[in-house]
Formats: C-alpha cells, sequence, structure tokens
C-alpha cells in the first residue's frame, strides 16, 4: 500500500514538473500547407525569426502540401493543443477549402484564432510570350485560345484557384487549372513559360513581374499597391468588381490554453512592430493589419465573416475537390 501511494506521488511529482515547465520549453513549429519558396511560406520565414526573440524557442517550419493546403492544415489540426504547433493558413485554406472539400475539421470549431498576419491581392499575371497587352486584350486573347491556355494553381480550393475560377466566371471563359503543391512552383513553371496564367497573390509575383520576367494585368483591390503603382486595378483595368483579398494568418488547435494563445500573440504582435519584418512584408506588397485587428477576438470574426460572404459564392460555383 505504502508502495502504491509513493508510486502515486512519484507520478503526480512528475506530472507537476511537467506543468510547470515555463511555455515555451522546446521549439516550435508552424505547419505550412504549400511548398516552400511560395508565399505562405514566406510569411513563415518572415514572421518566425522575429518570432523566436519574443519566445525565447526556435520556430522551425514544416511544409506539408496537397489538396489545396488542407493535409498541411488537417496535421495541425490534429497537434496537442499544447502551442508547440501552429497551422499557418489563409483566406483559401481556412475559408475556401471549407465549402469544397468534406474536411475531417470544422474551421471555426476545432481551431482557436492567434492573429492575423497580411493581406494582399491577387494579380493577373501571365508569361511574356501572351500577345496580350492590357486586361481587356488579354480577355480578348483568353476567349480565342480558351482551349490552350493552362493556368497554373496550388491545388484546388487555394487562393489561386479560387481566384482562377472566380475570374474565369467573370470574364465566361472556361480555364484548364494545372495543380501544383503551391504557387513557389506554379510561378517558376510561368516564368520558364511551362504554363500560360496564374491568378496570384501579388506578394509572389510582385519581384518577377518587377524583373520583367512575367506581365501583370490587374489586382484584385480597389486600390493600387503603393510599391507598384503601374499596376491598376481590376476596376480600372475593365474587370469591375473582381475583389479579393488574401489574408495569412495563424492558428492553433482548440483547447490550446489562454495564456500559451497570449504569447503566441504578443510574439506575432512584437514581429509586425518591428520595422524590418514590415518592411520586408511591405516590399512584397503585403499590408500589415492595424494594431486593433491583431487580436484572436479579431481574426476570429474576420475569418467568420469571409466563410459568410465567400461560402455561398464558392458553393453556387461547385468546384469539384482533387
Ligand atoms: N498562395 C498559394 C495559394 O494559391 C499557396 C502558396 O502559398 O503557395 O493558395
Amino acid at each position: 500500500m505504502k508502495r502504491v501511494i509513493f508510486a502515486g506521488l512519484a507520478a503526480l511529482t512528475l506530472v507537476g514538473a511537467a506543468q510547470a515547465q515555463p511555455y515555451p520549453s522546446r521549439p516550435i513549429t508552424i505547419v505550412v500547407p504549400f511548398s516552400a519558396g511560395g508565399p505562405t511560406d514566406a510569411i513563415a520565414r518572415a514572421i518566425s525569426e522575429r518570432m523566436r526573440v519574443s519566445l525565447g524557442q526556435s520556430v522551425i517550419i514544416e511544409n506539408v502540401t496537397g489538396a489545396g493546403g488542407s493535409i498541411g492544415v488537417g496535421r495541425a489540426v490534429r497537434a496537442a493543443p499544447d502551442g508547440y504547433t501552429l497551422s499557418l493558413g489563409h483566406t483559401g485554406t481556412h475559408v475556401v477549402n471549407g465549402a469544397i472539400y468534406p474536411l475531417q475539421y470544422d474551421l471555426l470549431n476545432d481551431f482557436e484564432p492567434v492573429a492575423l498576419i497580411a493581406s494582399n491581392p491577387m494579380m493577373v499575371v501571365t508569361k511574356n510570350a501572351i500577345p496580350a497587352k492590357n486586361l481587356r486584350e488579354l480577355i480578348d486573347w483568353l476567349k480565342a485560345n480558351s482551349d490552350k491556355i493552362a493556368t497554373g494553381t496550388a491545388g484546388v480550393g487555394s487562393a489561386s484557384h479560387f481566384s482562377g475560377v472566380y475570374f474565369q466566371n467573370l470574364i465566361k471563359v472556361p480555364l484548364n487549372f494545372v495543380p501544383y503543391r503551391g504557387t513557389g512552383p506554379a510561378l517558376q513553371d510561368l516564368v520558364a513559360g511551362q504554363i500560360d496564367m496564374i491568378v496570384d497573390q501579388a506578394s509572389n509575383a510582385l519581384t518577377q513581374v518587377q524583373a520583367g520576367k512575367i506581365r501583370a494585368y490587374a489586382i484584385t483591390d480597389a486600390k493600387r499597391l503603393a510599391v507598384a503603382p503601374d499596376i491598376p486595378t481590376a476596376d480600372e483595368a475593365g474587370l469591375p468588381g473582381f475583389h479579393i483579398s488574401l489574408w495569412s494568418a495563424l492558428w492553433v488547435p482548440k483547447g490550446t490554453p489562454k495564456d500559451i494563445i497570449a504569447k503566441l500573440n504578443a510574439a506575432v504582435v512584437d514581429a509586425l512592430a518591428d520595422p524590418a519584418v514590415r518592411q520586408r512584408l511591405a516590399d512584397v506588397g503585403l499590408e500589415i493589419p492595424p494594431r486593433e485587428q491583431q487580436t484572436p477576438q479579431a481574426l476570429g470574426a474576420y475569418q467568420k465573416a469571409e466563410i459568410e460572404k465567400w461560402w455561398p459564392i464558392i458553393k453556387a460555383a461547385n468546384i469539384k475537390p482533387e
């Protein structure tokens, strides 16, 4: 009996010691659901380096790709709710995916929001060999050549895919989509001339546009990008109402303790206040939300509003899962 009590006490002490470990006491993993070298991966790298300073632990990036980002998000949501596995995602993974895939998780109920990070519009870009010089000419050219055009995406249900479907429905030209595991490799193939077009995130395409390697026709926002004021908005270029904001954010699995979420949120807020991080994001057209929109509550409310806005539109488009 004495031995049983003793063993019990020892076990309790061990549990107590584990619980007493201050968070974080080991490296943290951010699951990026798209390829390395793409825009989601770039955001993860930009903020994780600065989050490490605030958290005092290294922040590792794990690229788990496939099915429009739903494989990586599924991996993160099944992790222990202890603040050591974070889900980085965006409008595609944490809004669009839910209207297309029979997901094994609920986008609103199985996650706790941590913080909104940055947003940017989509950009219609083609390889340089396409003869069109502006959006109107591109639409005419697409109408005449629709069966020959390969449009790269990051997989069914990704932001680039959904934006491409939205574009094809507006211009009433069926597009042929080519899925990749992220728009990083899709963009490489566009630059190499292997595919013809991407409706890509501004932050992914901009550097190649500025280097003259691909051509930009319009961005999906009401205002032009501060870093690329020569690229017209879709409204100006002849496609009024083609507005999509792609925003990226961090979540953790449901059940993660509130004090851990607060620490993670504070580390993101610190990163977004850091001039070097701000510059790095701004240089590629990413806009950081104002401080009051960097709270977990603001992200939760925004995600819900985006689901309410987009799901009826996506469901009406009847997109089939991969
Ligand atoms: N931006 C991509 C998308 O279309 C994904 C990526 O980050 O590669 O959803």
